[in-house]
C-alpha cells in the first residue's frame, strides 16, 4: 500500500493535469496560480464526472475569477488576530491556523485568499507565538486547531503543537478541524492514533459535503479516531449541486451517523472571494432544514448557521416554527400542523 505522502505526491495541481473527460473547457489557466488547485489520486477517483458534486468541490472553474460579490476576508479574520495565523473572536476559545496545507485545496473554502499559497505563513516562530498567546490569555479554554490541514503536518511537528497546548492548564479541550477522514482518509494512521489520544479530551470536526465521499476508506479513518475515544463532528457547507437538496443532505448525514461522526454545523457559504458561484440562498438552506427536522433522526441535524461578515460569529439560521408566543405558544409541527403549548406558568 502506498503511504499518505506518496498519495499526496502524485495530486494533480494545473488545469493541464486534469484528465481530458473532466475538463469542462473554458477554464483559463491562470486560476490555478490565484488559487491553487491539488486533488490527490484519491479524490480524483471519487470523481464520476464534469460538474458532479465531487468534481465541483474540487476542480477549478472560470467563474472563480469573475466573482465581484464576495470578499477576500469575509470574517474580518486578519483584524481579529492579536498574533500572526491566531483568530480570537470568542470570549472562551480561539482558531489557531497551523499549516497552509491541505489534502485537495476545496474550491469552496472560506480562506481561499490564502491556503495553500505564499500569502500564509507558517513558521515554528508563527506557531510558539501563538501556543505564547495562549498560554498567558487564560479566558481561553477550547483550541480549535486549523489551517489549511492540521493533519497535514506528519507525526511529529503535530505533537509538538498538541503537547505544548496539552500542558497548558487553562486549556480544557483541543479541537483538530480536519477535512483529511474525507479527502485523503490513508493519513490516518495507527501511529496518528496512538499519538492523538494522549491528548485527550481531543475532538475531531470533520467535513464531509456529498454521501458519495463516504468511501470504505473514509469509514475507516473515522473508525480509528472514534476507536481512539475521539469524538467526530462534522462541519458541512450548503453548496449549489453538491448538497442542496433535501434527499441528499439526509442521505449525508444519516450516513455520516453510521460512521460514527455527528453532525455539527451546516455552514451557509462564507462570502469569500472566488466561491459566489457555489452558494445558495439562505432560504434554500432553511427549506433542507425544515425537510430534515421530524423526519431524519435528531442525532443526524447539525445547526444550520451563518458566520457573520465582519467577524460578528456564527449564528444559527434554524427555520422558524413559531407562528406567535404570549401566554400561549401557538407553533408548526414539523408536518405542517398548528400545535399549542400553555405558557402561563
Ligand atoms: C467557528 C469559529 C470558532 C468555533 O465556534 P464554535 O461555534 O464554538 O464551534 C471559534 N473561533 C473562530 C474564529 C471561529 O470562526
Ligand atoms: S480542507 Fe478546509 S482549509 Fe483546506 S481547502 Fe478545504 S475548506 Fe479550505
Amino acid at each position: 500500500m502506498q503511504s499518505w505522502q506518496t498519495i499526496l505526491k502524485n495530486s494533480i495541481t494545473t488545469l493541464d493535469d486534469v484528465p481530458e473527460h473532466l475538463v469542462s473547457g473554458k477554464e483559463i489557466g491562470t486560476i490555478t496560480q490565484m488559487y491553487p488547485m491539488r486533488i490527490n489520486p484519491y479524490y480524483l477517483s471519487l470523481i464520476k464526472e464534469k460538474h458532479d458534486p465531487i468534481w465541483l468541490q474540487a476542480v477549478p472553474q472560470q467563474a472563480e475569477l469573475e466573482d465581484t460579490v464576495c470578499m477576500a476576508d469575509p470574517l474580518d479574520e486578519e483584524n481579529l488576530s492579536p498574533v500572526a495565523n491566531l483568530i480570537h473572536k470568542y470570549p472562551d476559545r480561539v482558531l489557531f491556523l497551523v499549516t497552509n496545507q491541505c489534502a485537495m485545496y476545496c474550491r469552496f473554502c472560506t480562506r481561499k485568499r490564502k491556503v495553500g499559497t505564499t500569502a500564509m505563513v507558517i513558521k515554528d516562530t508563527t506557531i510558539q507565538a501563538g501556543i505564547d498567546y495562549i498560554r498567558t490569555t487564560p479566558q481561553v479554554r477550547d483550541v480549535l486547531i486549523s489551517g489549511g490541514d492540521p493533519l497535514l503536518l506528519n507525526d511529529e511537528r503535530l505533537e509538538w503543537i498538541l503537547s505544548q497546548l496539552h500542558a497548558i492548564p487553562s486549556v480544557d479541550i483541543i479541537r483538530i478541524g480536519s477535512r483529511v477522514p474525507c479527502t485523503l482518509p490513508m493519513r490516518v494512521t495507527p501511529a496518528l492514533c496512538t499519538m492523538l489520544k494522549k491528548y485527550h479530551p481531543l475532538y475531531i470536526n470533520t467535513h464531509f459535503n456529498h454521501p458519495r465521499e463516504i468511501t470504505p476508506e473514509a469509514a475507516k479513518a473515522c473508525t480509528m479516531l472514534a476507536d481512539a475515544g475521539i469524538p467526530l463532528g462534522c462541519q458541512t457547507v450548503l453548496m449549489k449541486g453538491v448538497n442542496d437538496d433535501v434527499t441528499t443532505m439526509a442521505k449525508l448525514l444519516t450516513k455520516l451517523l453510521t460512521i460514527r461522526v455527528k453532525p455539527y454545523y451546516l455552514f451557509q457559504g462564507d462570502l469569500s472571494r472566488g466561491t459566489n458561484h457555489l452558494r445558495t440562498s439562505i432560504q434554500c438552506g432553511q427549506n433542507i432544514m425544515r425537510g430534515l427536522i421530524g423526519h431524519i433522526s435528531g442525532m443526524a441535524i447539525p445547526t444550520f448557521a451563518v458566520d457573520g461578515p465582519h467577524g460578528k460569529g456564527k449564528v444559527p439560521l434554524t427555520p422558524n416554527y413559531i407562528q406567535s408566543l404570549d401566554s400561549q405558544l401557538v407553533f408548526t409541527n414539523y408536518q405542517g400542523e398548528t400545535c399549542f403549548y400553555d405558557n402561563s406558568a
